[in-house]
């Protein structure tokens, strides 16, 4: 994000500006003190995106070899964060928390229905029923894991994300995306000889589920708990793939590369939005 982009595309109308902590594509920490002194000046609230970073940032002010900013209300300015309990939170999908610097600012979120034949009807927030299932079973994650699970969960991921952003940065015909050391790692070719779509294709026949981002074309990996143990044979394949990659390099690939390619390149959005229609149209006829 930049900054001098955001200040262009401030109006009379703005209402919020928001920032994340990280990023999901490429895992970046947005510069989110200076966004609140721009918030601070225009009086008006700054949302911090900590959907994924929320259960593993603030832990990491423990860690001397890591150094992450401040990005939550120690900063004046951010008036709300938002914190997944269903990613790094380990609870079920379904349950998410959004923090608030003020109960004045919480009480915009209420739907409260004075004129309706039903009766006076109130809920905290938009939607109507909800699970209280989701609830209880969020409550359950955080207890069981607990402030030491989290923090603990919280070292291994970012020392492991620190590992594997080295291993990367030593593969010849790669680059990193990003400079900080988040849960995120995302890396592109940097050699116009190198296709990254075919490098995950790849991959994904030795059994490797990566993301695909693109605008510009590229792959992460969200470092977890649960594939920590793995990085070390992934960062091997890796360096196959690439070198495999070079190889190849003019054979057109029969795998994902040329639609990620068609998707990437294709200027008309329009079209590749209803192609995205058609796709979840086929997804839901078939299940
Ligand atoms: C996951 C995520 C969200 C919210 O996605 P939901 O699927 O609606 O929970 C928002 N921002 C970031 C950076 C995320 O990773």
């Amino acid at each position: 994000m930049r900054v001098s982009e955001v200040l262009k595309a401030i109006t009379k109308n703005t209402i919020l500006i928001y920032a994340s902590a990280p990023s999901y594509p490429h895992g970046t920490i947005d510069p989110i003190e200076e966004l609140a002194r721009i918030a601070l000046r225009y009086s008006f609230c700054l949302h911090v995106d900590a959907c994924l970073g929320g259960f593993v940032l603030p832990f990491a002010r423990h860690l001397k070899s890591i150094s992450i900013p401040n990005f939550d209300f120690q900063i004046e300015g951010v008036t709300t964060i938002s914190v997944d309990t269903h990613k790094y939170g380990c609870a079920q999908k379904g349950s998410s928390v959004l923090l608030y610097h003020s109960n004045i600012l919480r009480q915009y979120q209420y739907t409260s229905v004075t004129d309706w034949s039903g009766g006076l009807y109130i809920s905290p927030s938009q939607p109507g029923s909800r699970s209280g299932g989701l609830i209880a079973q969020t409550w359950a994650a955080l207890l069981y894991n607990g402030y030491n699970g989290y923090q603990s969960a919280a070292h291994k991921i970012l020392l492991a994300s620190k590992y594997f952003r080295e291993q990367i940065s030593n593969i010849p015909g790669l680059e990193l995306l990003g400079a900080d050391v988040t849960m995120v790692v995302a890396w592109a070719a940097k050699n116009p000889k190198l296709n990254i779509y075919m490098i995950n294709d790849i991959l994904s026949s030795m059994g490797w589920e990566l993301s695909v981002l693109h605008a510009p074309p590229a792959l992460h990996l969200c470092i977890t708990s649960a594939n920590i143990g793995s990085l070390p044979s992934l960062i091997a394949d890796l360096r196959a793939s690439v070198a495999d990659s070079f190889e190849h390099q003019n054979n057109s690939s029969s795998g994902m590369a040329p639609i990620y390619g068609l998707g990437n390149a294709l200027p008309d959005r329009n079209l590749v939005g209803e192609m995205l229609k058609e796709i979840q149209d086929i997804l839901l006829h078939n299940s």
